[in-house]
């Protein structure tokens, strides 16, 4: 970190800040010019606790951070993308993946339904959810370890590996259980002890954008996972509020090549909670895979009408369809295969 001085700092003053560099294990580093003196710590890790108490010195200006708040997640840590297994399929590979589903396992007939047409378009992972978030505590809640039944049922019948969300601590044995990728939903981004029951986990997780969180708060809650031994991390862009209330959320497109430059990490786009619209959902996407995408999730409904949730965003099985047949194009362009 560099701590910047006011112009009134005296020789005192900048010998406590060098010693209580020092006596921490750091160096200082001085220097001295005409309108004030910059004092840069030397050593790693850097500590907030110490920025703290830097920023709260009656004579110290300002104190600059320089190296990342995380660090195992960072492209420095680790130059190449990280790749990683799902049963048959690689997710962060030359192979941008689909993962597709109903927002919410409602029956088996709707969830077989859904499967099998979108494993015939092209899905290489199953999307489903049984246990639902909800802004309303009066909404559909999901059916619980019984949906985790049915989407266990369905990989066995179809083959795809499943994907779907853990809400609670209490619940993470269980979902494993059942799941190939645990997801961490917008809501429960900065759940940190959820965050950490994830990350002592056998399986991958898949990490959400909190909808109001910076990249770098996101980074951190995946750093969160991957302290705890779990570095099988996948993140997901799934938009963000702004003041826009035409879409539900605002996709944040910079941030596939901003996380792919700042984590080695995969990163998968959500269109459907990203614009809220079905009718944005393909454009979005495909969008996302121009950006560099490690792969999409997508909400996909027989009969969106009559969708318990998420139905004004879910695709047709018909338009999944279209959608599945006009990503390769665009993945070929920017030098992959989907
Ligand atoms: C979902 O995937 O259906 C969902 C609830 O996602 P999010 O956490 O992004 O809102
Ligand atoms: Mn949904």
């Amino acid at each position: 970190m560099i701590i910047i001085l006011r112009k009134n700092a005296t020789e005192e003053n900048i010998q406590a800040i060098t010693q209580h560099l020092e006596s921490h294990g750091y160096g200082a580093h001085l220097s001295r010019g005409v309108e004030c003196t910059i004092v840069g710590a030397i050593g790693s890790p850097e500590s907030l606790e110490m920025a703290e108490h830097f920023e709260s010195l009656p004579y110290v200006e300002r104190v600059i951070p320089i190296l990342k708040p995380y660090k195992l997640v960072s492209r420095e840590a680790h130059p190449e993308n990280s790749e990683i297994p799902v049963g048959p399929v690689t997710i962060g590979g030359l192979q941008a993946v689909v993962m597709a589903g109903p927002c919410t396992v409602e029956s088996w007939d709707q969830l077989m339904t859904t499967a099998w047409a979108v494993k015939e378009a092209g899905a290489t992972i199953l999307r489903g959810g049984a246990f639902k978030p909800s802004t309303s505590p009066y909404s559909f809640h999901g059916l619980g370890e019984e949906g985790l039944q049915m989407l266990a049922a369905a990989r066995s019948e179809t083959g795809l590996p499943v994907i779907t969300e853990v809400m609670d601590t209490r619940d993470v044995e269980m979902v494993a259980r059942y799941a190939d990728i645990l997801q961490i939903g917008t809501r429960n981004m900065a759940n940190f002890s959820l965050l950490k029951a994830v990350g002592q986990v056998n399986k991958p997780v898949m990490l959400k954008r909190g909808w109001a969180s910076k990249i770098e708060e996101w980074l951190q809650a995946a750093e969160y996972i991957a302290l705890e031994g779990n570095q099988e991390i996948i993140l997901c862009e799934r938009g963000i509020r702004t003041f826009e209330t035409y879409t539900r959320n605002t996709v944040d497109i910079n941030a596939i090549p901003a996380v792919k430059e700042l984590s080695h990490l995969p990163v998968i786009l959500d269109p459907s909670q990203g614009t809220g619209k079905a009718a944005l959902v393909g454009p979005v996407s495909r969008a996302g895979i121009a950006a560099g995408a490690d792969g999409l999730i997508i909400e996909v409904h027989p009969n969106p009408a009559e969708a318990i949730k998420d139905g004004p965003q879910s695709l047709t099985i018909e338009t999944f369809r279209q959608l599945m047949a006009e990503l390769p194009p665009i993945a070929r362009a920017v030098g992959r295969t989907i």
